[in-house]
């Protein structure tokens, strides 16, 4: 399968890591958007948020509990912005799932 994220996650291509445990992996955005732009992602390919089952409701659920935590420690106290961008409307460009998280600027409403 050819897919960047999960080339990421097999090390074959390299990543600024921030964390990563058993079943996610937590790196910079290589384009930011934001001061701090992190994204989490699951091991396991899922290639869109359409594609998630019941299966993964935990799975989903550490990535956005992972994006708090280290939103934190990296000084997103005030605030920040969390995203997951669904295929051709939601402007996804890599069709493995990611949770974007976005921080030390202030954002605005609505998205564009
Ligand atoms: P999306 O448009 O939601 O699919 O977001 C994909 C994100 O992945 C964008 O913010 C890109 O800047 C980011 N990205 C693409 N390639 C890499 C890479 N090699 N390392 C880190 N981030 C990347």
């Amino acid at each position: 399968m050819d897919c960047l994220f999960c080339k990421i996650t097999e090390g074959k291509i390299p990543a600024k890591k921030i964390f990563e445990d058993d079943q996610v992996l937590a790196f910079h955005d290589i384009n930011p958007q934001a001061p701090v732009h992190f994204l989490v992602i699951p091991k396991k390919h899922i290639a869109t948020l359409n594609d998630v089952t019941e299966a993964d409701r935990e799975l989903v659920g550490h990535m956005v509990y992972v994006g708090q935590k280290l939103a934190l420690e990296l000084g997103c106290e005030a605030g920040f912005r969390t995203v997951f961008n669904c295929k051709e409307m939601g402007s996804q460009t890599v069709y493995h799932i990611h949770l974007h998280v976005l921080g030390q600027r202030q954002m605005g409403w609505p998205p564009g």
